[in-house]
């Protein structure tokens, strides 16, 4: 994006007034510690959506806060325009590449009619005066479809808690020139030049600023700020004459607490399109969601992402744990089950495959996993649009050094751009120390790969991880089973990214959320970074682009939802066990149920859901349930286990007493 010659228009007197206000604060701006701006990060940057292929404008940069943050997302052209010559200094000092810096307003951007995909207004438009004519300038220079992210502190935190936007410097206090606006008048100035109000939200404080307020010695300020809303985000869309609003298969769902992030969460309704998040409203905000369509009452539920399990051999779902532990390593446990287990294998391998995929599927379901990296040669069964849950099997993959052949060829043969997948340093001794370096000279360590395990590296390896970007996939308890060790996650912090996989239960101790809290109860992870683990991070990893992990406008609509206990969304997954995962839906279809549920559903929603009796409790399923007759035929009536918990299809005076 080019700025070109264009009259700049006259800023208002308000606005100057701000500017020289922030001039004088812009030397201290990025090292004040900033509760405000610590809440709208972390709601802020869950909502973004990919910047690919998009020209962003940062409307009031100020000292490049944000775009910093945008140039790593690696927009097509990215912009700052702020009317503080001295805050501009600030973001031009951080050397951002490719980024334009305008001494700009506004109401007055100079940019061309139509340039801009994206746009920004963090903590802002309360400093503007004419706020419709900037609604005008923004509408302007935005293209057809242009989505813009709005923040900025709610009026009722101003007038409730008496708060001023104000800062000392050796002259004393000098106070910010504000407007009141709630988010709805912003919202309505907008609509009214032909934007949508996709995500309206508010934002509470919460422990990460709890922390900054006790830094500050303000605590009692933390306090006195609990229960209101601190901050409001807004994200709109301007309509697209090309691209009319798509009516067709709406549904909503109402009523619960909806978690962004490991500690980020808003009571709001969704709206899902088609399969897709396509509006977040905030409770009480305006009309709600609920339109037209369908709609699920979840007052009373927390409504979280599905999970993105990322990894599992999806046909040994059905397999109990298999060893004689411990073992030096990987390759020395294959072997001995091979060898002397052959029996069990054998008769476990009489399931056909396809009916074992379809329960791999089935136990990532039952825990609340959305998307599942399959580990292992692709599989045209898991490419079925009934398939229970996402099967990612994209990835360019090679078992393992020891069993996976050549791996420079596995490598060549993988798509340009997908993850390289393989399991090593799973083990305890030389061999499995080994492996980095015997990945190193193949040429693999790079960016593409993601290794399985990792147990055996130490912390030179790790350097070397985190110097040439590769992430690892952690499976703490198939580890433990094996070699009676856990993964050192201190060891582990700095490298790229980090995930959780429940591997299958030939190790596993159970599914997903049993590997979860093995994680965080063995390993020393803290909730939140075990939710990121098992949400944002392997959604990362696998470079999956619909959304995965998070709950934005625009992403799959792959959700979960769990008895609402108040606590954060972090905090409850820590003790999540799948007979506590009530509701989820996969592309905006409910593919799982519980009892209590099932009373909430309308019955185009519930209509095809089969009952199983899963480890003591009864759950709905869209899934080939009757193959479990075919299952049993050859592993014998009441004696399957599906991830080492048993299962059976329920009787109907169970299912008549559940409802
Ligand atoms: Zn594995």
């Amino acid at each position: 994006m080019s700025s070109v010659a264009r009259p700049i228009d006259v800023a208002w007197p308000q606005e100057l007034q701000s500017s020289r206000a922030f001039d004088a604060l812009a030397p201290s701006y990025d090292s004040l510690p900033n509760p405000l701006l610590a809440l709208e990060q972390r709601y802020l940057e869950r909502l973004l959506p990919s910047l690919h292929d998009r020209d962003v404008l940062d409307v009031g940069c100020g000292s490049g806060r944000w775009l910093t943050e945008l140039a790593r997302r690696r927009p097509r052209g990215l912009t700052g325009l702020d009317l503080s010559r001295e805050m501009l200094e600030v973001a031009r000092q951080k050397k951002l590449p490719g980024v334009e810096l305008l001494h700009r307003s506004c109401t007055g951007t100079g940019m061309p009619d139509g340039s801009v995909d994206l746009l920004l207004s963090s903590f802002v438009l309360s400093h503007v005066g004419d706020l419709p004519r900037a609604v005008s300038e923004l509408t302007r220079i935005a293209r057809p479809g242009c989505g813009l992210f709005i923040s900025d502190i709610h009026p009722e935190a101003q007038r409730k808690l008496g708060w001023k936007r104000a800062f000392h410097d050796a002259t004393g206090v000098i106070e910010f020139e504000t407007h009141r606006r709630s988010p709805r008048q912003v919202a309505a100035l907008f609509a009214g030049l032909g934007w949508d109000v996709t995500v309206s939200i508010i934002a509470e404080f919460g422990p990460p600023e709890r922390a900054i307020f006790e830094a500050a010695a303000r605590l009692s300020r933390f306090h006195e700020a609990a229960g209101h809303p601190a901050i409001y985000l807004l994200h709109l869309r301007k309509r697209d004459a090309a691209r009319p609003e798509n009516s067709g298969n709406r549904m909503s769902l109402a009523g619960a607490r909806c978690a962004l992030g490991p500690e980020e969460s808003t009571a709001a309704s969704l709206r899902i399109c088609n399969g897709a998040i396509d509006r977040i409203v905030a409770n009480g905000y305006a009309e709600t969601c609920a339109s037209s369509g369908l709609e699920i009452d979840l007052t009373g539920y927390l409504l979280m992402p599905g999970m993105v399990n990322a990894h599992d051999h999806l046909e040994f779902a059905l397999f109990p744990r298999l060893g004689n532990p411990p073992y030096a390593n990987a390759a020395a446990w294959a072997r001995d089950i091979q060898k002397n287990l052959a029996s069990v294998i054998a008769r476990h391998k009489a399931v056909a495959k396809e009916v074992r995929l379809w329960w791999g599927g089935i136990r990532n379901l039952l825990c609340g996993v959305t998307t599942v990296c399959h580990h292992n040669p692709p599989e045209p069964e898991l490419q079925r649009a009934d398939f229970p849950v996402h099967a990612i099997q994209n990835c360019g993959w090679a078992h393992s050094i020891a069993f996976g052949g050549d791996l420079r060829s596995a490598k060549a043969a993988a798509l340009a751009g997908r993850p390289f997948i393989v399991h090593a340093c799973e083990g305890i001794d030389d061999c499995a120390r080994a492996e980095l370096g015997q990945l190193d000279s193949l040429g693999l360590l790079d960016g593409d790969l993601v290794l399985i395990h990792g147990l055996a590296i130490d912390d030179d390896g790790a350097a070397l991880l985190r110097d040439r970007g590769t992430s690892v996939v952690l499976c703490p308890s198939s580890n433990d089973y094996l070699f009676g060790v856990v993964p050192e996650v201190a060891r582990l912090e700095r490298i790229r990214d980090l995930a959780l996989g429940s591997d299958s239960p030939l190790t596993a101790a159970g599914d997903l959320l049993d590997e979860i809290r093995f994680a965080i109860h063995n390993c020393g992870i803290a909730p939140p970074r075990a939710y990121r683990m098992a949400t944002e991070a392997p959604a990362s990893i696998l470079r999956l682009t619909g959304g995965e992990g998070s709950m934005r406008a625009g992403a799959q609509a792959d959700l979960i939802a769990v008895r609402d206990t108040g606590c954060t969304a972090a905090r409850t997954l820590s003790t999540l066990s799948a007979a506590e995962i009530e509701l989820v839906l996969v592309s905006g279809q409910v593919r799982l149920a519980s009892s209590e549920m099932m009373n909430r559903l309308p019955a185009a929603l519930s209509s095809g859901l089969e009952p199983l009796w899963c480890n003591g409790s009864l759950r709905w399923l869209r899934a080939p349930i009757t193959q479990l007759d075919e299952v049993e035929r050859v592993l014998g009536a009441g004696a399957v286990q599906l991830g080492g918990k048993p299962i059976r299809r329920p009787t109907a005076e169970e299912i008549a007493h559940a409802s």
